[in-house]
């Protein structure tokens, strides 16, 4: 194998090393089973036992009973269930209220103001999505709010959380088992796995039972959450690789202590680059303007001198950083840093946002 380089790419991002070796061995031969993981019956005995731990693995690691909550692997990816959650849960004259808290947000409630009145309860899009709007507007009788959590585009975050009336809803796509939270305060969350927790192909959703209860089931069926709740997730041929990664992050999770370790470290590597950025704010300017809602998971900012840009992305490519350019609807430079980017590629970015500033500035 080639030398590894930095990879900050926001999506789908890096994986533990230790998870893409087993993974490898599975691909192969799986467990003894003289098949490939990639061959195997998603009926048949090996599958299953792959299944049902990451099942319980996940809720377990968030603290969750599998009695009063539910752990979903479905496909279509978080935007996918942009549709899938509205089409359940609202009819035309059912509200919904959607904080816009970056542009997945809006693509969020653009997808379910189709299947009924969903409102935008609060935005900061007026000032770039620069940060968490704190406040917003909830209507009595709302069957739910939902929130994104971590703002994958902008790098703002979630920490904590809104007491809301309605049932909370959140797209955890970019900060999912990243922290420590008290999950048990959403009836809802999904989170395209490819982020934080797996390869691309799967869709994580874990919901309250009592949420769920409330679902439609006059839909198609492959779209109702129910066949999924009734069936573990094995209605139809489940994305198996996806999910057979997922399991082994979360067995890594466990190693590194569980979310109070993942949450230690990710907040160690995140200082590490935003104290560069702070010390050197004449040359830099972080996007997030609330310090308080800066995100753990990506970091984004701009060079003062636009100019530098292409420059700057040159010499990080020369130091094997890559995947530095920000979301093409906001330029400027995002480092993606989920669970398993090293401390080692944030001190190397700090190290060249130093190195570069003092040679150009
Ligand atoms: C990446 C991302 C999405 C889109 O995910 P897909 O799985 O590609 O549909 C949605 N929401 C957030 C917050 C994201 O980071």
């Amino acid at each position: 194998m080639s030398e590894r380089i930095f990879n900050f790419s926001a999506g789908p991002a890096v994986l533990p090393e230790s998870v893409l070796e087993e993974a490898s061995q599975g691909v192969r031969e799986f467990a003894g089973s003289g098949m490939s993981l990639l061959e195997l019956s998603h009926r048949g005995k090996y599958y299953e036992a792959v299944h049902t731990e990451a099942e319980n693995r996940l809720l377990s690691i968030m603290g969750l009973s599998p009695e009063t909550h539910a752990a979903l692997f479905l496909q279509g990816g978080a935007s996918g269930q942009f549709a899938m959650l509205p089409m359940n849960f609202l009819t035309k004259d059912a509200v919904a209220d959607y904080v816009v808290s970056g542009d997945w947000g809006a693509k969020a409630l653009k997808e379910a103001k189709i299947f009924g009145d969903a409102r935008e309860a609060a935005s900061s899009k007026a000032d770039r999505y620069a940060y968490i709007p704190k406040t917003f507007t909830q209507t009595p009788g709302a069957k739910y709010v939902h929130i994104t959590t971590n703002n994958t585009i902008e790098g703002t975050e979630y920490f904590a959380l809104p007491s809301t009336d309605a049932p909370l809803v959140t797209d955890a796509s970019s900060d999912f088992l990243a922290l420590e939270r008290d999950w048990s305060k959403f009836a809802f969350l999904y989170a395209g796995a490819q982020k934080n927790v797996g390869p691309a192909g799967l869709v994580v959703v874990v919901a309250s039972r009592e949420f769920l209860a409330q679902a439609r089931t006059d839909i198609p069926t492959i779209f109702a959450y129910k066949t999924h709740v009734d069936s573990h997730s094995l209605y139809n041929t489940p994305p198996a690789f996806s999910i057979y990664v997922l399991g082994l992050v979360l067995k890594w999770i466990e190693e590194q202590g569980g979310l109070p370790g993942i949450e230690r470290r990710n907040r160690q590597k995140a200082a590490v680059i935003y104290s560069a950025l702070d010390e050197l704010s004449s040359f830099y300017e972080p996007a997030v303007t609330v310090k308080e809602d800066r995100s753990l998971m990506n970091v984004t900012w701009r060079l003062r001198n636009a100019e530098l840009e292409a420059d700057f992305l040159a010499e990080a490519k020369a130091n094997k950083l890559d995947g530095l350019k920000g979301h093409r609807s906001v330029g400027g430079f995002r480092a993606s840093i989920y669970n398993a980017f090293p401390t080692a590629g944030c001190q190397a970015l700090a190290d060249l946002l130093r190195d570069f500033a003092q040679r150009k500035g």
